[in-house]
């Protein structure tokens, strides 16, 4: 027998790795499940290349639980340790590397939200248990040995006649941590961390039903058998070939990940390189919905198919943390702070990868079958266009797929739209206007107006397009895109036939004080505007560069204070209509300011703007002017 103590500079580091990060303390099993599966692929490497001459067997990790000893056991059929070894990586190693850790992290666990947290290792087994007792026996052969420590830098290392190969971990767990022997709390553990791990976990047995022989008659009984239950799947879709898959295991994969979702996914990316750092992983493109929960079913990053984390802030692109599915990767350095990360080169380099792959795959589902991808427009353009704004270099791959819908479901990118529309949409200073309507029913009659003169206008509705047209307009010279309703039609593109006035100088100077008179200037600028006679009489415009400016203030971003601004229109008066010219000629004040009134109501009521007692006094008003 041998007693030791383990080399400490800390003076006690048990009770510091206690402390240390009181939430996380369930990390500790998958720790040891980490270490049960590094044992076990490595004895598999090591029978591979001949070093080791023993069988693998169907080599699992075993958990127990026994509520009567407090003992939670983590039981391998790995390589297993010699006595030396123990001390060798137990004593001296394991235990410096937690110094380490601790030593670390002790200053910063709380506000830098360490990710993972693999390194504290083996010694993680204290944060739960006051006593552990390692037994092992190595593939070598010799006898086992059995290693116990109670929490004090003092150790015992003992033979022990365990007969077969592998490594038990026996925490005796600790009055306050007793949570860590019930079931129910260990198997969502496993199915947390390692539902994906790469050697088959076993946690207890389960009732299987054998299927019914065939010919079987009906009231045979089928057989029952008790079959051991494994918790895991060794062989995720992520890391197997993407040719050796079909569309429906990326499906069916999805469901596993998310078996609470039941929306399918549009598509997905299979994620796959190993130069210059490893990754594997798929990520889905999701049916976005309006109330959709951003923290549930997110990106789930995972080490060697052991799950670290659902927060992958800093790892994959802002725009793409809408996505769904799964990144692994052993070369994400797990043991630092977000803000270490975001500046670390090779996670840089996967964030770009990552960003590169969704653009490629979204060129290619474009190129390849466009019909499908204008379906799928509504429900990915959120994520592409975030993408345009926010990565430059997503921008110039996606300039080329970004679709611009119109009001009428035809789908144009902006090459195709602005070669669509150059002739007709071209005003008289060179200007070619971009005409979008944000909603079909609020601006119908704009809309109307604008398909008269043969324009074409997008249907541009997302919460961030705003942002997306500045974009738009700064990057190609010339470019202007403005809103149906932000003027008379007339006046949106601007050609160069100027349309007469009826009314004179003198005629419009009486005109206008009446008008005036009846609308609040406030809110309203009253304009003159000599227009087709058939156009509207009165119309209420908001400006482009206002609403825009509002727009995107509400969304982020915009000249500051822009958000604040009064809600401001335009009262476009068509002096070249008739009723405008029964307006200046109605003697009566009375009833000129009925008309006047009722003209500004009706042009109210098409921008949904004719409301409470307005509204009810517009509609006494109109029972009278036709009884
Ligand atoms: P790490 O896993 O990062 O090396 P740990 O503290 O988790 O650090 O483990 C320290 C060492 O102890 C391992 O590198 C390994 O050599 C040994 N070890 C731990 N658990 C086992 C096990 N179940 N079987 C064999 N060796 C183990
Ligand atoms: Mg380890």
């Amino acid at each position: 027998m041998s007693k030791g103590n383990i080399n400490v500079s800390v003076e006690n580091i048990f009770p510091l790795i206690k402390k240390f990060l009181y939430s996380d303390h369930e990390i500790f099993l998958r720790e040891l499940i980490s270490n049960a599966t590094d044992a076990t692929t490595k004895l598999k490497h090591l029978i591979s290349i001949g070093e080791a001459k023993v069988e693998l067997g169907d080599a699992k990790i075993e958990i127990n639980i026994d509520k009567d000893a407090k003992t939670l056991t983590i039981k391998d059929q790995g390589l297993g340790m010699t006595a030396e070894e123990v001390e060798k990586y137990i004593n001296q190693i394991a235990f410096s590397g937690a110094e380490e850790f601790l030593e670390k992290y002790k200053d910063d666990k709380n506000e830098t939200g360490v990710i993972g947290h693999f390194g504290l290792g083996f010694y993680s087994a204290f944060m739960v248990a006051d006593k552990v007792e390692i037994i092992t026996k190595s593939f070598k052969g010799d006898k086992a040995a059995h290693w116990t420590c109670d929490g004090s830098p003092e150790y015992t290392l003992v033979e022990h006649d365990k007969e077969g190969r592998g490594t038990e971990i026996i925490l005796h767990i600790a009055e306050d941590s007793t949570e860590f022997l019930e079931d129910g709390k260990i198997s969502g553990l496993l199915t947390k961390y390692n539902r994906f791990n790469q050697v088959p976990i076993k946690f207890g047995t389960k009732e299987e039903t054998l299927p019914l022989p065939e010919g079987a008659a009906e009231d045979v009984t089928p057989e029952k058998v008790t079959v051991d239950n494994i918790i895991n799947n060794t062989n995720p879709a992520w890391t197997k070939k993407p040719a050796d898959l079909e569309d429906e295991d990326y499906t069916n994969f999805y469901r596993e990940l998310y078996p609470m979702q039941f929306e399918e996914s549009l598509f997905h990316i299979h994620l796959n390189v190993d130069y210059p750092f490893n990754l594997t992983g798929i990520l889905y493109f999701p049916k976005l919905s309006q109330n959709m929960d951003m923290q549930k079913d997110r990106i789930q990053l995972y080490q060697n198919q052991v799950f670290v984390t659902d927060n992958v802030e800093g790892i994959v692109p802002d725009f793409l943390q809408m996505l769904k599915g799964v990144i692994d990767s052993p070369d994400i350095p797990l043991n630092v702070s977000r803000s270490y990360l975001q500046a670390d080169g090779a996670v840089k380099k996967i964030s770009g990868y990552i960003t590169k792959k969704v653009a490629d795959k979204l060129s290619s589902l474009f190129k390849n079958n466009r019909e499908d991808f204008e379906a799928k427009w509504n429900d990915i353009k959120v994520i592409i266009e975030y993408g345009m704004l926010s990565e430059e270099k997503f921008f110039d791959k996606a300039k080329k797929f970004a679709l611009y819908p119109t009001v009428d479901d035809t789908y144009f990118t902006f090459d195709e739209l602005l070669e669509k529309t150059k002739d007709a949409q071209t005003d008289k200073d060179g200007n070619h206007i971009v005409l979008y309507a944000a909603n079909k029913d609020a601006q119908h009659g704009y809309i109307q107006d604008a398909k008269e003169k043969g324009y074409e206008i997008l249907l541009l509705d997302s919460p961030i397009v705003s942002h997306l047209m500045q974009k738009l307009e700064t990057s190609n010279d010339k470019v202007k895109f403005t809103r149906v309703d932000a003027d008379h039609i007339d006046n949106l593109i601007k050609k160069d036939d100027t349309v007469i006035s009826k009314l004179s100088d003198e005629e419009k100077e009486t005109l206008k004080p009446m008008i005036e008179a009846s609308v609040p200037k406030e809110t309203y600028t009253v304009q003159l505007e000599a227009m087709d006679s058939n156009a509207s009489p009165f119309l209420i415009t908001v400006p482009e560069f206002m609403r825009r400016m509002k727009e995107m203030n509400a969304t982020g971003g915009g000249m500051m204070g822009m958000g604040n601004l009064p809600e401001m229109y335009n009262l476009v008066v068509n002096t070249n209509h008739e009723l405008v010219g029964e307006i200046l000629n109605t003697k009566t004040e009375k009833k000129r300011n009925r008309l006047i009134n009722q003209a500004f109501d009706l042009a109210k009521l098409s921008q949904n703007l004719l409301h409470g007692e307005e509204l009810t006094n517009f509609i006494k008003r109109s029972y009278d002017l036709i009884k």
